[in-house]
């Protein structure tokens, strides 16, 4: 199948000072990341809070240009963010970000929130829109009576129900949900990750579902890409990585889920995740991998396939290029 996204090689770096008058250091935010999501299809990002999920997702929809690397939507490379051919794309690319009442504005009733993308890409007919508006809200299981009231009279799940009506409003082709479900009730999580699962089947629609959630991205994903500090280091079936992880990074991801019956095989990882302006050499997750070797602070693996199982994976253990170090896994 052909991609509807694909992002090859993405860098994004960013200079931050050290202390008030200390010199600027380079941030690698997003260190070559090549990832493509399908029609109908869901790529899950996972990985800690900072390990640069969110600047991939704002990298692929053009709304950061990258320092290298390139992005095509639907076969053409994606147009400089700002210019005429992107805003026009715009509508066939949303995005949902994780705080709802700070997406959505105050001052403006839910219904007219929703029809703005449509009259700001002047889609059907402007007496029309105010239906298309009712619509998209009744799609994302809201009544139109609720078209009326104003953000802080709904509640979070509703919230983030209007900001996904508002999103699929325009019929996109691609959705990006940057932690989509993180700022809702565990029960309200579900239901969204639903609606989305159901709209993606109506529009076939195409999402890169980012989360730090291991558990909610092997529900909605088709397939799933760990990363970290910047990388992807494993990538492939959510089943596959989520029972038999292979990089060391997503073992101890898979490890931290709360599994009842599960005893003594949680993986900790000894240190703290790195300064993103003090890169580790070689592999940037040897200073906290159990099973590092000397050659891994050497030499930084690539995301290659591992077997025949279609799953990518960025560790020379993992590929059997060097043997393990004794592993320091505690129980
Ligand atoms: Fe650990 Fe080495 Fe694999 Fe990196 S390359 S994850 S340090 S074993």
């Amino acid at each position: 199948m052909t991609p509807m996204l694909e992002a090859k090689g993405l860098v994004r770096r960013y200079a931050m000072r050290r202390g008030l008058m200390g010199r600027s250091v380079e941030v690698r935010a997003v260190d070559g990341v090549s990832l493509s999501v399908e029609r109908g299809r869901t790529l899950g990002l996972v990985g800690e809070s900072g390990c640069g999920k969110s600047t991939t997702g704002r990298l692929v929809l053009g709304l950061e240009a990258p320092d290298a690397g390139s992005v095509a939507f639907q076969d053409k490379p994606m147009p400089p963010a700002g210019t005429p051919a992107w805003r026009a794309l715009r509508s066939r690319m949303q995005m949902v970000f994780q705080d709802p009442l700070g997406a959505l504005d105050r001052r403006l009733p839910i219904g007219a929130q929703v029809q703005e993308p449509l009259d700001i890409h002047a889609i059907g007919e402007a007496k029309d829109r105010p239906a298309r508006a009712i619509e998209a809200l009744r799609a994302v299981g809201l009544r139109p009576d609720q078209a009326a009231r104003y953000p802080h009279e709904l509640s979070g799940g509703q919230r983030q129900r209007a900001v996904l009506a508002r999103a699929l409003a325009t019929e996109p082709a691609l959705l990006v949900c940057d932690e989509p479900i993180s700022a809702l009730d565990v029960s309200i999580q579900a239901q969204v990750m639903n609606l989305l699962m159901e709209q993606q089947e109506r529009l076939g629609l195409g999402i890169l579902f980012i989360s730090h959630d291991l558990r909610a991205v092997r529900q909605v994903s088709h397939r799933v890409a760990v990363m970290y500090l910047g990388t992807i280091v494993e990538e492939g079936e959510p089943d596959a990585v989520l029972h038999d992880p292979a990089h060391p990074y997503a073992q101890a991801l898979v490890s931290a889920i709360p599994h009842p019956g599960r005893t003594g095989n949680r993986i900790v990882l000894q240190g703290d995740p790195p300064n993103p302006a003090d890169r580790p050499t070689g592999c940037a997750f040897h200073p906290r991998c159990p099973v590092a070797t000397a050659f891994c602070a050497r030499e930084a693996p690539v995301l290659k396939p591992r077997n025949s199982d279609g799953r990518l994976v960025a560790c020379h253990v993992a590929q059997g290029d060097v043997a393990p170090a004794v592993t320091q896994r505690a129980a």
